[in-house]
């Protein structure tokens, strides 16, 4: 080109850029023919893989579906293969528990009334003021040897229901002093049910994580002279707010406005529960004294989602610390104290209610006659799991006491019914 010749580039180009003109495009010429080859060789390719992968999508499309169908039935067969084993014993279990004789009741010369037999642990006698010996049966005793670990061994089975899908409810009852809180709560050297609890849940779902997708949530209620209060709520204008039991769409019952918090560590759940256990104690001069006459319900929704089949879950696991079960003696009572104590009365003696005509497969379930069997109505009964464990003292001094939880707890399991029957 005469530019190129102007500026002094034949130099460059050598002495005859005609013939370094035509050598480059005989380059360009080519390297544009192999290009060109290798898009059509390419394109061939592709082609290729769109033809292969259809042809493999057909192939093994009837196998994929035929395998999907496969784990679904095994799945559902799974589930119910678990309920029949479960059936075999029933879906509520009671488990008694009786904590150490403590030093202040040594000191003040009160013994044990509780003879167990290491070879049988669903067995316990109580020895009565007069010598003779009441015998009485659970699902398993635990005596104050048994820590929080073998506790909770016993308590797994429940809790690995509730990741399955379904509903679950964990009840500590028993007069006041006798190891509620420490069985479900526990302290921070000795964790009990809910952190071990929720621990399993974490470390399940982290197992189960090529199948399965879940996520955990958490509620704390208080139930106190029949009023709800949210335990988790910002604030003390929340705290005060009442809450109510609606019953949604789908038939089962919720509390509108609750906090629900996402949780995904134990330590996470750790120091919630210590926030909302802090909110708990309002308007009394005695911490303890107010928790021991109000109930506490922990809510653990856990949602799953099945990663093969699509099948989504949604379960309750309710870890409640019942507010004391004695009776108070009626000189001391009156006011405030009397009316606690008649609300308590109501909703526990109603909690047994429900629990025994569950056991006795009664078809009428009463759940409406107290706000907390009413919270509870959609994780009682029907396939879903009831562990109660009934505190006991050892002391001679809570003899009376330990007779009546005994008794509840008796009445309760429907042993007094005799063998349950599947209808
Ligand atoms: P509740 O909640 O029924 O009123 P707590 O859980 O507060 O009773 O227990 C009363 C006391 O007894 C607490 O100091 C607790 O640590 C202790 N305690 C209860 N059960 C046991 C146990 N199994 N082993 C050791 N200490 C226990
Ligand atoms: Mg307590």
């Amino acid at each position: 080109s005469p530019a190129l010749k102007d500026n002094g580039m034949s130099s460059f180009f050598g002495p005859d850029l005609s013939t370094a003109l035509q050598l480059l495009g005989t380059k360009y010429n080519s390297l544009m023919k192999r290009y060109q080859e290798g898009s059509s060789r390419l394109q061939a390719l592709e082609a290729e893989c769109v033809t292969l992968s259809n042809k493999c999508l057909n192939e093994c499309q009837p196998r994929y579906e035929n395998l999907k169908e496969k784990y679904t039935l095994e799945c559902a067969e799974r589930k119910c293969l678990y309920n029949e084993l479960i059936e075999l014993k029933g879906n509520i279990r009671v488990f008694c528990r009786c904590r150490p004789l403590n030093p202040e009741e040594a000191s003040k010369g009160y013994s044990s009334v509780l003879e167990l037999d290491p070879s049988q642990d669903m067995e316990l006698q109580i020895v009565c003021t007069d010598s003779s010996r009441k015998k009485f049966r659970f699902d398993h005793v635990f005596g104050p040897l048994d820590n929080q670990e073998a506790v909770f061994a016993e308590t797994l089975p429940v809790v690995r229901s509730a990741l399955d899908g379904y509903n679950v409810c964990i009840f500590a009852y028993g007069q006041t002093g006798t190891g509620k809180t420490y069985t479900m709560e526990g302290t921070s050297e000795d964790r009990g049910v809910n952190y071990r609890a929720l621990g399993e849940l974490f470390q399940s779902s982290m197992e189960r994580c090529s199948t399965m997708k879940y996520e955990f949530s958490i509620s704390m209620l208080e139930v106190y002279n029949e009023k709800i209060r949210d335990l988790l709520a910002e604030n003390s204008d929340q705290h005060a707010k009442k809450l109510e039991i609606k019953q949604t769409a789908d038939g089962t019952q919720d509390v509108p406005g609750l906090v629900e918090a996402p949780v995904n560590s134990v330590d996470e759940v750790w120091s919630m529960l210590k926030t909302g256990g802090r909110n708990r104690s309002v308007g009394s001069t005695n911490a303890n004294e107010l928790s021991s006459r109000s109930h506490c319900l922990v809510r653990v929704i856990i949602k799953s989602e099945n990663m093969l089949n699509g099948h989504q879950c949604r379960s309750n696991m309710w870890l409640v610390d019942l507010a004391g079960s004695e009776r108070v003696g009626k000189i001391e009572v009156e006011g405030e104290r009397l009316k606690e104590s008649q609300f308590i009365n109501k909703s526990l003696s109603a909690l047994g209610d429900v629990i025994s005509a569950l056991a006795s497969r009664n078809p009428h379930i009463p759940y409406r006659n107290s706000k907390l069997t009413h919270l509870l109505q959609s994780s009682l009964g029907g396939d879903c799991k009831t562990l109660m464990f009934v505190q006991i003292s050892p002391s001679t001094a809570d003899l009376g006491e330990t007779l009546c939880s005994l008794n509840f707890a008796s009445r309760v399991r429907g042993i007094e019914h005799g063998p349950v029957k599947k209808q």
